[in-house]
């Protein structure tokens, strides 16, 4: 549901160090739209390159980077000023609070010479309790406790509210275990997922060669290894097959486990890792976890040991000495993503500490940069967009008045968090010390897991955020049905909040942002969850069923798109996000006419307001992405890439092709009969 904009790296983007700066000097600032455009495209044929051509020409991706964009601009920005009070904290060597909980994740993960000093060390001991399994029955009860810690080996897990009884949080299990992105890689037959498939092989030997096993027998770890890998990809489901929330839902009690894994002993497994005041789970994949016990007790001891030592080191590998940073970074990062050199050092710690303690860090920062006039501008757009939404509803024609009443309903009850949170996780009792980077990172996860774990059996707690103040990204959350807007998102990179005019933000943060989440509530998954956040059918079956034949017109049009080579989007398992654009772009335009922006119409930079909101939503995908990256993501990601954010969803609002005098034979011209007509 969440628009993770970037995901896969925790996207650090502390809130606008720069903007202080600045203050002093009004010098007018250059207009970002016009400075970004490339005049040489006609808008009416590629709006994206035509807007964001010039900075994407003149800002190459770096060598470090697998993408690069407007996210980063904002990320970079921040960074120093990070690396400042991280410094800072490392130098008072504090004995209790931030300052030392800081300062030592800092300074452990900087001591590069201890790190090479110590090698694998830090993993030590779980490997050798690995080692020292006797039996499947021990494999397993291993692999629980691996999981409190944050390897995710054999299956996938968590703790999130009951999808059909919103009130209650819910343990949920799913498939996973495997070591490449996601199970398509381990059947596509096409050139570049070929490739990476043979190289994971000689990934996984060079892991244990590193750990001191010859080069014969580290072959044959590997091909072991792969080989059970794929029985457990066999039996995993698609990425779009994964967004039917039904299908996705089966609630079953713990004592019941056995009849889909009969030699899985749950219940012990799942009080180890913390399971506590429920009595039954929710089961994701019900033929994954038969699989899993079939797999898991007809494999060699050995195999089972080998496979939770090469998870161990590869989840830590980022930790450890600079063999093991490499060995990784070859794979996941060089081969599948493209990236030709690695990060430095500095940064990859603060991205480790935002995914350790990332609350602590906003904190720092998201009142002092997200002042009320920011919070007020964009919580009052919130309501202007809810209402254009309203209005849209009230007019659509092939929705029954009945079905109508619901989703007003629905709409009406939709909460929203804009900035930061009004209460602070506490990390007081997260133990960070000088001990090693590894470590630090260990007990970070298991502080998760016990966070998370401890919030079974107890009522939910509504007033959560689950991303931090200063990440460039926001989620709708069903279960809640609730909008979640950190302060990250409304960044524009070197400019303070009244610097940029309505126009540009509404298409910036009220349709690409607001309106896009807001939509998601009504999106293929999000439309089955009802006003309370539960999974419970409110719609009419000719509702859904003209729901469906209108959303299907989006899919078709994005099965058509071919981001790199012959590679296409997979428009079904986009369907979601490419609806929450479209619906963005709508309702934000609907609000901005009620603007007095728009109604003076008056240009700026020789742009129309029309235009500018148009391009202001088209600056929020300013934003390329290398070969190898691209063609992942389309494996496994539910969003679109960028440029198709853009060029996919406007051809259906037929405010741009006024604004942008697109005719019959420009290549962002569609057929009246071919635009999608839902929302
Ligand atoms: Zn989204």
């Amino acid at each position: 549901m969440k628009r993770i904009v970037y995901s896969g790296l925790a996207l650090a983007v502390l809130f606008a160090a720069c903007k202080s700066s600045e203050k002093k000097e009004e010098v007018k600032k250059e207009d970002i739209l016009a400075v970004n455009i490339d005049s040489s495209i006609n808008p009416a044929d590629d709006f994206f390159e035509y807007v964001n051509g010039g900075w994407i020409k003149t800002h190459p991706i770096p060598n470090e980077e697998t993408q690069w964009g407007i996210a980063h601009l904002v990320q970079n920005e921040l960074y120093d000023r990070l690396r400042i009070i991280n410094e800072d904290a490392a130098k008072k060597n504090a004995k209790t609070g931030a300052d030392q909980q800081i300062g030592d994740f800092w300074s452990t993960a900087m001591d590069t010479a201890t790190i090479e000093q110590k090698g694998i060390e830090p993993l030590r001991e779980e490997l050798n309790k690995i080692n020292a399994l006797q039996n499947t029955q021990e494999v397993m009860a291993q692999a629980a406790h691996m999981h409190t810690y944050g390897v995710g080996v054999f299956y996938g897990e968590g703790v999130s509210q009951d999808a059909k009884n919103s009130d209650a949080m819910a343990y949920y299990m799913s498939q996973g275990g495997i070591g490449l992105p996601n199970r398509d890689y381990y059947f596509n037959t096409d050139e570049r997922t070929a490739k990476i498939r043979a190289a994971y092989p000689q990934y996984i030997a060079s892991v244990f060669k590193l750990m001191g096993v010859d080069s014969t027998q580290a072959n044959a770890k590997a091909a072991a290894i792969i080989a059970m890998e794929t029985k457990l990809a066999q039996s995993s489901r698609k990425l779009e097959d994964l967004r039917d929330p039904y299908a996705n839902y089966n609630k079953m009690a713990i004592s019941q486990l056995g009849k889909l894994s009969p030699n899985i002993a749950w219940p012990t497994y799942l009080e180890q890792m913390g399971v506590k005041g429920v009595d039954s789970v929710i089961i994701g994949q019900p033929e994954f976890y038969k699989q899993l016990d079939k797999v898991v007790f007809t494999e060699n001891l050995q195999t089972l040991k080998d496979y939770m030592a090469f998870h161990l080191v590869r989840t830590y590998a980022t930790y450890l000495s600079k063999p093991f940073v490499d060995a990784n970074f070859n794979f996941y990062s060089k081969l599948i993503r493209g990236a030709q050199a690695q990060r430095p050092r500095w940064k990859r710690v603060l991205d480790s500490e935002e995914q350790a303690m990332g609350e602590a860090l906003g904190q720092l920062f998201a009142k002092e940069y997200f002042n009320e006039t920011a919070k007020k501008r964009y919580e009052d757009m919130v309501e202007n967009v809810r209402t254009a939404y309203r209005a849209r509803i009230e007019k659509l024609d092939w929705m029954t008045d009945s079905t109508k009443k619901k989703a007003l309903q629905k709409l009406s009850t939709i909460s929203k968090k804009v900035g930061y949170p009004d209460k602070w996780k506490d990390f007081g009792s997260l133990k960070i010390d000088r001990s090693s980077y590894a470590q630090n990172m260990m007990r970070s996860n298991e502080w998760w897991n016990t966070y998370y774990m401890n919030k079974l059996g107890k009522p939910v707690d509504r007033n959560e955020w689950e991303m931090t103040p200063q990440t460039y990204n926001a989620y709708y959350n069903p279960s809640n049905n609730e909008i979640v807007l950190p302060a990250g998102i409304f960044t524009v990179p070197g400019y303070r909040d009244e610097q940029l005019d309505d126009a540009l933000v509404y298409g910036y943060a009220a349709a690409s942002t607001i309106g896009h989440e807001i939509t998601h509530g009504f999106d293929d998954e999000g439309r089955q969850f009802d006003d309370k956040g539960n999974l419970k059918n409110w719609w009419s079956a000719k509702d859904e069923e003209e729901f469906k034949k209108r959303a299907e017109v989006l899919v078709k049009q994005f099965n058509n798109m071919m981001p790199v080579d012959t590679q296409r989007i997979n428009g079904r398992a986009t369907l979601g996000e490419n609806l929450a654009d479209l619906g963005g772009i709508l309702i934000g335009l609907d609000a901005f006419k009620q603007t007095e922006a728009f109604k003076k119409n008056e240009k700026i930079s020789g742009f129309t307001p029309l235009q500018r909101f148009f391009m202001g939503y088209s600056l929020g995908w300013m934003h390329q992405m290398r070969k190898e990256e691209l063609a992942s993501r389309l494996l496994t990601d539910v969003h679109s890439p960028a440029k198709f954010r853009v060029n996919g969803p406007l051809p259906n609002v037929p405010e741009f092709y006024e604004a942008f005098n697109v005719k019959p034979g420009n290549k962002m011209y569609l057929a009246d009969s071919l635009r999608v007509r839902l929302w």
